[in-house]
């Protein structure tokens, strides 16, 4: 039997040639109480070669947002400069970086592309420390800065590519959580970087038809793509199915992987469709969906978020560490 070569055949053949991610990883996930501080400031795991997924501790912020590195020929892009201050995660990335040169002939020196998911605080606070590194270009977090950077003309459904140097990136617009979100798909491993659009955990929701959109588009992409992993910013949930941590929490000892599945972002697709035109907080398995801004969101939000800072604060957790 021979097999006519098509579309599917050669999706589904491209998958074995990835190259595989290690994100089987015990991340850092906070401490118990203020008075027992024990997390790093970062955390860096290498996923693969050239590929640095890198947490801020929970100790500092507790959006402990995560920070992807990928590394080309040529330059690298870091995707989000985190919550606080840079100064650790720039001596990092230096660090990260350090001796690597162009693998053009010519005196080209080795770039770097800080970019971000989206323009909210916790995904830019580091920006300062990368403005005046040399060879390095930081992306403004407007949309008129970010469309111009990529080059992006039809916005948000035309893909357009970074060129790492020998490591194509693709990149289009994703908006709903924010205006100007974008998702970034690395081929080479098959990783499909959501920020703050889809993890596990709360999504807020600034633009509900525009999100609806944008979780279609990511569907069709993951599958037409062959799509292994799918990465966000945060993790809010519990292992426990729709079951998140409080708003602000410090201490998350029972974090699922932040990484999803294909299946997880056609499951959160079809239920965001179900509630996307009702304000409140709406709780799936994976996910949680806060759509609108009113009290109806709010309220119970902060509610949790007090009881919680008061339970950090008092050390209450050591008693129950898996709540
Ligand atoms: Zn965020």
């Amino acid at each position: 039997m021979h097999a006519a070569p098509g579309r599917s055949t050669l999706t589904r053949m491209a998958s074995p040639d990835l190259v595989p991610l290690d994100t089987d990883v015990h991340w850092i996930h906070g401490s118990p109480s203020p008075r027992r501080l024990a997390d790093p400031p970062l955390q860096v795991h290498h996923l693969a070669p050239g590929t640095v997924l890198i947490r801020q501790s929970k100790d500092l912020t507790y959006e402990a947002p995560f920070i992807l590195l990928l590394l080309g020929e040529d330059r690298a892009l870091l995707l989000d400069t985190g919550a606080v201050d840079g100064s650790e995660l720039r001596r990092t990335v230096d660090r990260l970086l350090e001796g690597r040169t162009t693998a053009r002939t010519d005196d080209t020196a080795y770039e770097l592309v800080v970019a971000h998911t989206h323009g909210h605080g916790d995904h830019l606070a580091g920006d300062a420390a990368f403005a005046g590194r040399p060879n390095t270009a930081v992306v403004g977090r407007d949309h008129a800065e970010v469309v111009a950077h990529f080059g992006i003309t039809d916005w948000p459904a035309e893909v357009v590519t970074l060129d790492l140097g020998g490591r194509v990136l693709e990149v289009f617009g994703i908006p709903g959580h924010h205006r100007a979100s974008i998702a970034l798909h690395d081929p080479m491993t098959g990783l499909l970087h959501t920020g703050d659009t889809v993890y596990p955990g709360r999504i807020y929701v600034e633009d509900a038809a525009a999100l609806l959109d944008t979780l279609d588009r990511l569907v069709t992409f993951a599958e037409q793509r062959g799509v292994r992993h799918v990465l966000g910013c945060h993790v809010e949930m519990t292992r426990r199915p729709g079951h998140d941590y409080p708003l602000g929490a410090r201490y998350q000892p029972d974090e699922p992987s932040p990484f999803m599945t294909v299946e997880q972002l056609r499951a959160a697709r079809d239920a965001f469709r179900t509630v996307a035109h009702r304000p409140g907080i709406h709780r799936f398995d994976d996910i949680v969906f806060c759509v609108g801004e009113g009290p109806r969101v709010l309220v119970p939000l902060q509610l949790r978020a007090l009881v919680e800072q008061v339970r950090w604060r008092l050390g209450l957790h050591r008693r129950n560490p898996t709540t």
